[in-house]
């Protein structure tokens, strides 16, 4: 036996049951980030959860392999109670699938290669031929391109509305919908939603689409993409959704170095979406969970500066002369807007859109000028990022729909990161000279 073995007998190997509560308190996320779903006595004693670098899994018998794939194959309810193939599980990702649920309050939840992956796997899982699955608009456009384009290909049509609508729009959407799943032959099978959308911040009532779904009797998860304002700043199951949908490469990866996506939810409503991951694969990689897991650390802690950051630039902003507005959720102009964000939001976010007064042109010379924030597309890292919609993720969006979006020539949609708030402010005050 070498120095490293521990004796199997001795009740340190014993695995001790997880704290989640002191004195009745119940610890918060930020605190169950650092040990929530792993026990170091199952790993040598290592603080950190190894990276299990593993394709399969020895079963202690014969019988437990058996009784580990019904639940994989859905003869038995409730899935495997035991690790069988890292195409279905495996110790890290499950790890990161515990912790991802401590932010939402969900039951359980499905870690994916992208947040796309997440998406088209959710929606696959829970539409038919012929069905219909309405949704919020503007969705992020490679979500809208497979609900119409790749979704299409199997007759599933669909019925949008734009974000902000109120209950009554939201039931006359809803009766629609049914009417066309009718027309069909199909039935509605699933409300989709994005909050806020992208890039004009728009945000979806999603307590009015849970009445409006409640009172039209729709047996159908609604779901939502809280990529912009999760896991600290809306927690949509809390208001009625049912389903939350991550594309983890932004704020919770938060890094700008994986791409990776999840859903969380009641265990009914994931069950469907494991069985199809389960299939088809696009489960998250063990490197990637464990970077996640050093990600959700620190999540909280990044979120928040860079969130007060966003406060400090916008206030900079607001007053510039060469800039003709903001969407930016801190300051709202619109009632109904202020609404629902008063009910969902527990703050405005890092992410928003500045308009410059012109066009093209002026954009292009100010995204030119930044020296610290960088040119790129994406959001939610540690570093500020800002880039121009209507020429670059938007630019397959049909003209007129742009518009419709609000998606203008000078708009330029900026991710505020970790930096110095006051550093940020001089390197936006030098770009705006130079346009
Ligand atoms: C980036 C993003 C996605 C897609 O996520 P990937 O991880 O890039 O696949 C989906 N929704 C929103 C709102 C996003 O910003």
């Amino acid at each position: 036996m070498s120095d490293h073995d521990i004796d199997p007998t001795s009740p340190r190997m014993a695995p001790k049951p997880e704290v989640t509560k002191i004195a009745g308190r119940e610890l918060k996320p930020s605190t169950l980030m650092m040990g929530h779903g792993y026990d170091p006595v199952l790993s040598e004693g290592s603080l950190k959860p190894p990276i299990f670098l593993t394709s399969t899994f020895a079963f202690p018998s014969a019988a437990d392999g058996k009784r580990h794939f019904e639940g994989i194959t859905g003869k038995r309810p409730g899935g495997a109670d035991g690790l069988v193939y890292s195409r279905f599980n495996a110790p890290n990702q499950e790890i990161l699938e515990d912790r991802l649920s401590v932010w939402d309050g969900a039951e359980d939840a499905l870690s994916f290669s992208s947040g796309m992956t997440a998406i088209c796997v959710l929606m696959l899982a829970y539409a038919s031929q012929n069905d219909v699955i309405v949704h919020s608009g503007p969705l992020y456009a490679a979500s809208e391109g497979f609900v119409a384009k790749v979704l299409a290909k199997f007759g599933v049509t669909y019925v949008d509305f734009p974000a902000g609508a109120t209950r009554e729009e939201i039931d006359a959407v809803l009766e629609k919908a049914q009417a066309q799943a009718d027309e069909q032959g199909g039935k509605v099978c699933m409300v989709y939603l994005e909050s806020p959308g992208n890039p004009t911040n728009a945000l979806v009532d999603i307590e009015a689409v849970r009445a409006s779904v409640d009172a039209a009797q729709l047996d159908c998860p609604i779901a939502i993409d809280n990529t912009f304002l999760g896991p600290l700043w809306q927690r949509p199951l809390d208001q009625g959704a049912d389903i939350v949908v991550y594309s983890l490469t932004k704020y919770v990866g938060g890094h700008s170095d994986l791409v990776a996506g999840s859903i969380a939810g009641a265990k009914k409503w994931m069950d469907p979406v494991r069985m199809l991951r389960n299939t088809m694969g696009g489960i998250c990689d063990p490197n990637t969970a464990w970077m996640l897991m050093r990600s959700l650390e620190t999540v909280e802690l990044r979120m928040s500066r860079a969130g007060d950051n966003a406060a400090k630039v916008c206030d900079y902003l607001a007053k510039h002369p060469k800039v003709e507005g903001l969407g930016y959720l801190g300051m709202i102009k619109d009632a109904r807007q202020q609404d629902i964000y008063d009910r969902h939001c527990k703050g405005a976010g890092s992410t928003f859109s500045l308009l410059l007064k012109g066009g093209e042109a002026e954009c292009f010379r100010f995204l030119d000028a930044l020296k610290i924030a960088k040119l790129a597309v994406s959001l939610g890292g540690t570093e500020t990022l800002a880039s121009h919609p209507a020429s670059m993720t938007h630019l397959s969006v049909a003209e007129g729909r742009r518009a419709e979006l609000g998606i203008s020539d000078n708009l330029v949609r900026i991710s505020i990161g970790i930096e110095d708030a006051d550093d940020l402010i001089a390197d936006f005050e030098q770009a705006l000279e130079a346009v």
